[in-house]
């Protein structure tokens, strides 16, 4: 390359390697320069920047650039070609598939970095979901990289991702130190009972936050994600139950171990009809809604066998129950909003980046979750004070 114009012959097979090196060098650098694929990123600086960097990628330095040298050289790899095709060393096919292939990945990164929204009109139907959100769409991303890269740009899936992806993050540090919690004062016993709340909220905020992420990867993709995201619904509200019921009925076993029974096997139900092909469709919205709110209330029927227990206007039963009403409110307030999508029903378009239906349903399914952390805390801090079971194990003819 920096000896062209003291080329030897070509005679030798090297040579003509180095010098095909040469002019495929030249031949990308031209195609970059009067690309038309800058033309449609016109004002895009992350494009720009992604075929600057791919510039840096290509080893050597710059070459002249000045018409003579251009002539010259396109002279030369003429006759470096001709020499090559008519020698048998260069294979014009595998040059050719060399050369698609470099073109698609080129063609595909470019893609990747430069995706601009789309209007909901304009998605494939696999994609479209809310129709009263507008404008602001991801466009398809065939590969993870972009998709989880699109957590960084502004789409109507941006709040949906942000809210779960810090709910997430905020359980895993809290079980965290729960967990680190010396044992006089939190024993394993109740670790692994809260353990199972906290695993619940984590997974149903985790999976939530990858398929918003990856629901725009490909269709097949899109609904195993979907499915995954309404199994984690089904495992925050099973884990839910755990603690509650654990301190409601501590000292009674029996009715404790029949609610768990039920609460799994709703779970399971919950967890079974999610896996159901139809069950992600936009027509099928207020049934997933329906089915997961009858499954959290379902929590009714425990919680009167506890207050008739302890007692109506007991101090104890009102706090705890308190926290788990205000829990169950916030869910149904959530579970509303998704199902009927409010405010973008009433203001089409208008919320499509934030302020969204869904964006609410997460942000009170969050809070929905502390509450019930805070609940379920109240109740365990209640149980110790109390010391041990006066009669252990008592069954409750129910
Ligand atoms: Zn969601």
């Amino acid at each position: 390359m920096f000896a062209k114009k003291n080329r030897p012959s070509l005679s030798s097979s090297l040579d003509v390697q180095s010098n095909i090196e040469d002019e495929d060098f030249i031949l990308r650098k031209r195609i970059r320069d009067n690309s038309p694929i800058d033309d449609r990123l016109d004002g895009d600086s992350e494009s720009l920047n992604l075929a600057s960097d791919e510039e840096e990628d290509i080893p050597g330095c710059p070459l002249p650039s000045t018409p003579e040298d251009n002539e010259l050289l396109e002279a030369e790899m003429t006759e470096v070609l001709k020499a090559g095709v008519l020698s048998d060393e260069i294979d014009l096919g595998a040059l050719a598939h060399n050369a698609a292939e470099q073109a698609e990945v080129f063609v595909r990164k470019v893609w990747e970095a430069s995706w601009k929204v789309v209007h909901f009109k304009n998605l494939p139907k696999w994609l479209q979901d809310n129709d009263y959100l507008h404008r602001g769409h991801r466009p398809p991303l065939a590969s993870f990289g972009a998709c989880f890269k699109s957590i960084f740009r502004l789409h109507t899936e941006t709040g949906n991702i942000w809210t779960h992806l810090l709910g997430c993050i905020m359980f895993i540090g809290a079980t965290i130190y729960f967990l680190l919690r010396p044992a006089w004062q939190i024993n394993l016993e109740e670790k692994m009972i809260f353990l199972s709340f906290f695993i619940g909220a984590i997974v149903c905020l985790g999976f939530s936050f990858a398929f918003h992420t990856v629901s725009c990867h490909s269709e097949m993709i899109g609904k195993l994600f979907s499915k995954l995201d309404y199994c984690g619904i089904a495992l925050l509200i099973m884990g839910s139950f755990v603690p509650w019921l654990y301190y409601g009925f501590y000292c009674h076993y029996q009715p404790k171990i029949i609610y768990l029974t039920i609460v799994i096997v709703l779970g399971f139900f919950s967890i079974v009809t999610s896996l159901w092909d139809k069950f992600s469709t936009p027509q099928l919205r207020p049934v997933r809604a329906s089915v997961f709110m009858a499954f959290g209330l379902s929590g009714v029927i425990p919680a009167i066998h506890y207050v008739y227990m302890e007692g109506w206007f007991n101090e104890i039963s009102r706090s705890s129950l308190g926290w788990l009403v205000l829990m169950g409110l916030l869910y149904i307030l959530g579970a509303l909003f998704y199902a009927l999508r409010i405010p973008e029903r009433w203001f089409p378009g208008k919320f499509d980046l934030w302020g969204q239906s869904h964006q609410i349903f997460h942000v009170l399914v969050i809070v929905a979750a502390l509450v019930h952390y805070h609940g379920i805390s109240e109740m365990a801090m209640h149980r110790v004070s109390l010391g041990e079971c006066d009669i252990k194990h008592t069954a409750i003819v129910l």
